[in-house]
Order: C-alpha cells, then structure tokens, then sequence
C-alpha cells in the first residue's frame, strides 16, 4: 500500500540493477527480476547520502521498477565523478538497501558550492 494518499512521502528503495537473467544487455530488479527498460532522470526520495552535502533532491540517472508497491529506484553503475557523463555530472556516495555504499551520478548544480 503506497503512504501517498495520506500526504506522507515515502522514501524510495535504492537498489543496484542486476543483469537479466536471458539478455545480459538488459537490467533487472533485484527484487522481482523484472527487465526495467531503459534509465530516465528521475529524482529519489528520501536518500541515505553518506557524503556531508546538504542535498534537497537526489537527482539521478536511474531504472525504476513498478512492480512494487514502493518504488525501487535503480541508479545507473558510475565510477566516481561520473566520468561517463560529461561536466555538468559529479557523485555522491549512497548508502543502497543492501547497506553497500556506491557512487550515484548527480547533476553539478544540485550540490551547493
Ligand atoms: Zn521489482
């Protein structure tokens, strides 16, 4: 049961995609194994940021699986900084559901200077 219609935002499961188990160039949900498509900008709720920024909205290139009745929100692998991005991109380290800590790609601007 999603919280939405009571007003309270719940925060976003973060998840590193897993390969599909049948076409590897396909990301999946390590939840369900659902296939997500194709990775869109999206913002995440309620993030655990293990680096000290002050951060409103994570913002993000990620997969997101609505076979759930939260949202599992899968960010895309990066490296640090983002490399693959282009300059207006950098990370923050996210503490995921698994409590690992990995880079996750935001926009420069998001971060105060
Ligand atoms: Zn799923």
């Amino acid at each position: 049961m999603s919280l939405d219609r009571f007003g309270v935002e719940s925060p976003d499961v973060v998840r590193a995609p897993v390969q599909d188990r049948h076409d590897k160039d396909l990301k999946a949900c390590p939840e369900c194994g659902q296939p997500v498509g194709e990775p869109t900008t999206l913002k995440i709720s309620g993030p655990v940021v293990v680096d000290d920024v002050q951060i409103d909205a994570l913002i993000t290139r990620a997969y997101r699986c609505r076979s759930h009745a939260y949202d599992v929100v899968l960010p895309q692998r990066v490296g640090k900084g983002a490399p693959g991005y282009g300059d207006e991109w950098t990370t923050v380290r996210v503490q995921f559901a698994d409590e690992r800590v990995r880079h996750v790609a935001v926009p420069n601007r998001v971060i105060p200077e």
